[in-house]
């Protein structure tokens, strides 16, 4: 052959090959969209099981309901890996209000407050104090022991409206979720109250993770968070003089730990079965709604995955494993479990994809990978433009595929339109109603399309994937 009829040859071939591989997305799609089984699969999570804590009856229903549904998949293998993790208990509902004027003219009003994930319980007849409000851990420093001790401090952080990535914004104020009660306890609070971490003014507590870091067992202060429109209260009545005192009752407990589960299903390589992939979501959700969009709608993708892969005839050279991890929300236990046992095996992990963001509009991904992998991997761009997704960035992959990282693996973090998605986080509005059918069968066929690119080409080969013109 001589030089340029070898040139024609590559060429054709290098285009047959990028139409093969536009067909294949576009069959992953349909399938998706039009024989998923995603939706089902939240539907039964969310409205027959519901909340998922970690160590819950529910937790374990869900273990074995996605375990019995990967086993009708027809994978290699399916199995569990035992995971200890902690087991908190909320309790009660809570109550809370303000309490404004003296003993001739007392008024309380109601708000709407839920532990934070980890706390401890107020006494029986609850805890009364005199507020202070901040908005940062300086202006806490700068009050001072004086001011603070024997007060309950209210972290009234907003998130950052302007920032167009929401977790950008959500990331901005976290710390005083996780840490007020460390902070304030230090000064001699004695309760913290923060800002629900919500974009939007509603009546929706939020809850999350908080920890007492050093705290000997007697400075572990009592720590909720209350919905926007009470903070924006009362941040209102501090501001106008009245002094309020606050009041509020928990009485959510911790416990041992107990034993649950990461859940796990593979399709073992046909020509390199001993490299990994993995793609997953935390099983394990807070209790005060079903955990919909965090993270049931992760679960259910990346189950889908693997069955839109079998279904659309694609045999991977990879093994593709599904995991799907236990107490991401209070522990990451399960994240540690999984890359423990892969590093005790030497097993060779060269890519996890997480879906932790949310049921959203799919806009693509952000990687945790060198830049010269990144490049390899914006060559495919072109092949998922049919589909609207175009966010390739560097950035955060996910929490619990955090702990495989490496110089080897590629990291990846499917990300959906976040605006809407703190209106639902970790509240008892993060229900199935909140999740779009087809939002959420799109995210399935996104993160379908990159594993099988992913897989096809590998890590180092990428380069030589021929682009699609636009
Ligand atoms: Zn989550």
């Amino acid at each position: 052959m001589n030089r340029i009829a070898a040139f024609i040859f590559t060429f054709l071939s290098i285009s047959l090959f990028a139409q093969d591989d536009a067909a294949t997305l576009k069959n992953i799609y349909k399938q998706s969209l039009t024989n998923g089984q995603s939706y089902d699969w939240l539907d039964y999570l969310s409205n027959e099981i519901g909340g998922r804590l970690s160590g819950s009856e529910n937790a374990q229903k869900a273990v074995e309901y996605t375990k019995a549904e990967l086993e009708k998949l027809g994978l290699d293998k399916v199995w569990l890996q035992e995971v200890m993790v902690p087991k908190w208990v909320r309790g009660e509902k809570e109550e809370a209000y303000i309490i404004v004027g003296n003993n001739d003219l007392k008024i309380k009003e109601s708000v709407n407050i839920c532990a934070l994930g980890g706390s401890t319980a107020t006494s029986d007849k609850g805890l009364q104090a005199k507020v202070v409000e901040v908005k940062s851990f300086e202006e806490l420093a700068e009050l001072g022991e004086e001011k603070v001790k024997g007060k309950i401090v209210f972290f009234n952080g907003a998130m950052q409206a302007d920032l167009i990535n929401t977790f950008e914004a959500y990331g901005g104020c976290s710390k005083q979720r996780y840490a007020g009660a460390y902070e304030a306890s230090k000064l001699g609070a004695v309760g913290v109250i923060v800002r629900s971490l919500n974009l939007r003014q509603d009546d929706f507590p939020h809850t999350g993770s908080m920890g007492y870091l050093d705290l000997p067992e007697d400075k572990r202060i009592p720590s909720a968070a209350i919905s926007t429109n009470d903070a924006n209260t009362l941040s209102e009545i501090i501001a106008s003089g009245a002094n309020p005192e606050f009041y509020f009752k928990q009485s959510c407990q911790q416990y041992d730990d107990v034993l649950s589960y990461n859940v796990i299903g593979e399709i073992t390589g046909s020509e390199f079965p001993n490299e990994f992939m993995v793609v997953g979501g935390h099983l394990d959700s807070w209790d005060l709604g079903d955990g919909s969009h965090d993270d049931g709608a992760g679960v259910v993708q990346s189950m889908e995955v693997l069955r839109l892969l079998k279904e659309s005839g694609i045999k991977p050279k990879r093994s593709i494993r599904v995991v799907l991890f236990m107490n991401e929300e209070n522990g990451l236990r399960g994240g540690r479990k999984y890359a423990e046992i892969a590093k005790e095996k030497g097993e060779n992990h060269i890519f996890a994809l997480e879906s932790d963001s949310g049921g959203f509009t799919p806009r693509g991904f952000s990687f945790d990978c060198s830049d010269a992998n990144l490049a390899q991997i914006e060559q495919w761009r072109s092949l998922f433009k049919p589909y609207l997704i175009h966010f390739f960035e560097k950035g955060y992959s996910g929490a619990d595929i955090g702990p495989l990282k490496n110089d080897n693996i590629v990291l990846a973090g499917l990300r959906p339109d976040s605006q809407r998605y703190f209106d639902y986080h970790h509240a008892s509005n993060d229900t199935f109603d909140a999740v779009n059918k087809r939002e959420l069968e799109l995210g399935a066929a996104t993160m379908t399309s990159l594993v099988y690119l992913f897989d096809k080409y590998g890590v180092n080969q990428i380069k030589n994937v021929p682009q699609i013109k636009d």
